[in-house]
């Protein structure tokens, strides 16, 4: 609140999910914690759900059982088989009735606040992994960054535990925030570059990429000379990042910073069904090429814009 008067709660940002065991979000077996909200809006998000700031209803339609137990207690008159997609997000109030009553577990609330401390209980049972494995901790969304305070607090507890630190990030935030709450307490960064064009990154992404660009230089020289090491990752969309052009053009970005590591991230369709389950809308639907995971010819042709980095 502008006046100063920020409630707990109000402080304590969504959490999307917290997963533990996990092998694909940086060194060793880490637990990450995923936040809800972020800068950006990429039209093709992998975790759509870790888009908007505040609580939603997801619908499993697969998983419904058609007893209309939650249609007898939606006071709003949201459920409806006739809705696209079940819910009538205009209506809905967001009141989780539903969701209680549900014997199926088909609707659920997505997003739930949880203080650092709660965080860290969880999060301390899965040390003895990262002992045995050289993991930790990673911070990912959504863009942990947006709730910089909140991160700041949950990345000092981590380190004060002796806990390797990830965070994943778009890139979009003020350095100088970043450098006082964030950068610190961070052992490693992922640094995520999806287009390198102003135009199409704010047609696909809903905002510029100037300052991510910015951000991106100084913290990979910092890298270079001795600070925390940054990977650049890219995700591959098909027709809009995974085209020659940009990826061209990343390459040739990453190697005027002096990068010679990258990870490409291979497409996965899976997050055009959890649009689906929270009623966001799906402007790349009627691609064809969306429908599909990437193919391994696919794959290497991108693979080969990248001759000569380490690809990871
Ligand atoms: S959350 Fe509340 S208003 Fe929304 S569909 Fe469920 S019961 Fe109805
Ligand atoms: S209560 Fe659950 S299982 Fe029953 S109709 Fe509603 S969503 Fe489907």
């Amino acid at each position: 609140m502008e006046d100063g008067t920020q409630t707990k709660t109000e402080h304590e940002p969504l959490i999307l999910e917290i997963k533990g065991n996990s092998l694909d979000d940086g060194p060793g077996i880490r637990t990450v914690i995923f936040f809800k909200g972020c800068p950006l809006d990429c039209v093709w998000c992998h975790n759509p759900e870790a888009k908007r700031t505040g609580e939603e209803l997801s619908f499993e339609a697969n998983e419904c059982i058609a007893c209309d137990t939650c249609v007898k207690v939606c006071e709003a008159g949201a459920l409806d088989r006739h809705n696209p997609g079940y819910v009538d997000r205009a209506k809905c109030t967001l009141c989780f009735r539903c969701v209680k009553s549900c014997p199926a577990e088909a609707l659920t609330r997505v997003g739930r606040r949880m203080s650092v401390q709660e965080v860290m209980e969880l999060i301390l049972e899965d040390v003895p992994f990262f002992k045995t494995s050289g993991g930790g901790v990673t911070l990912s969304g959504g863009e942990p960054t947006l709730r910089i305070d909140y991160a700041s607090e949950l990345l000092r507890a981590l380190k004060a535990h002796g806990i390797h630190t990830l965070v994943e990030t778009s890139g979009l935030f003020r350095l100088e925030s970043f450098d006082q709450l964030v950068y610190p307490f961070t052992d490693l960064i992922y640094f995520d570059l999806k287009l390198m064009n102003a135009e199409e990154h704010v047609r696909f992404c809903g905002v510029s990429n100037l300052r991510i660009r910015d951000n991106f230089r100084e913290l990979f020289a910092r890298s270079l000379a001795g600070g925390t090491p940054l990977l650049p990752r890219v995700p591959l969309i098909p027709g809009i990042t995974a085209t020659d052009r940009n990826l061209t053009a990343i390459a040739g970005f990453l190697r005027e910073n002096g990068a010679d590591r990258v990870a490409l991230l291979a497409y996965n369709p899976l997050w055009m069904e959890k649009n689906a389950k929270i009623g966001l809308e799906n402007p790349l639907a009627s691609r064809e090429e969306m429908n599909r995971f990437m193919s391994a010819e696919a794959m290497e042709h991108c693979r080969a814009l990248f001759a000569g980095f380490q690809q990871v």
